[in-house]
């Protein structure tokens, strides 16, 4: 079982970031069952400058038979060729998750240029409630603040958590990379 800590930073954002946060990710977790009944992954990402929509995909990691297609690199490789450039560091995204991102995703948004990462479950409760396994990612908030990308996490984690729970309720896919 992981023993991470759930880390939440939602109290070094203002006010107006925070709702934005909120509304968005709440947004997501509403739509999520819709990709869930068409096959996708429990897992739904978007990309924003400020207010305007840059990209949104769910995971396809099942319909694609790809195990990278996750929520996030499906969202960063759609805004990447939105905007035409690998680097996205000069457009000043924020990318918001349904969930905390796993080992993998943490190092695609690492190399993408993405400023800020707002995400709604943790990890600790994404493995509690799926059985997934998200991977090792020691003091990734503080190791991200030193590239200076901010993360804020927890955000509504109830809706997320019964969002993934009606998943696992209605489904029998266990994924482990341990098999
Ligand atoms: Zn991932």
């Amino acid at each position: 079982m992981n023993t991470q800590q759930i880390i939440t930073n939602v109290d070094n954002i203002d006010a107006e970031q925070l709702q934005r946060a909120k509304q968005i990710i709440t947004e997501l977790q509403k739509e999520l069952p819709e990709y869930i009944a068409r096959g996708h992954g429990p897992f739904l990402a978007a990309i924003y400058q400020g207010d305007k929509l840059i990209a949104k995909y769910a995971n396809t990691v099942v319909i694609d038979k790809c195990s990278n297609h996750h929520a996030e690199i499906n969202t960063i490789r759609a805004a990447q060729a939105e905007l035409k450039n690998y680097d996205l560091s000069k457009y000043n995204l924020d990318l918001y998750v349904t969930a905390e991102p796993c080992v993998m995703c943490v190092g695609a948004i690492m190399w993408s240029g993405i400023r800020n990462v707002y995400y709604g479950v943790s990890t600790p409760q994404v493995e509690k409630i799926t059985g997934f396994f998200e991977g090792f990612k020691p003091n990734w908030f503080d190791e991200f603040k030193k590239l200076g990308i901010n993360v804020y996490g927890n955000i509504e984690p109830e809706l997320g958590e019964d969002v993934l729970q009606q998943y696992v309720d209605n489904q029998n896919i266990i994924y482990k990379p341990s098999r």
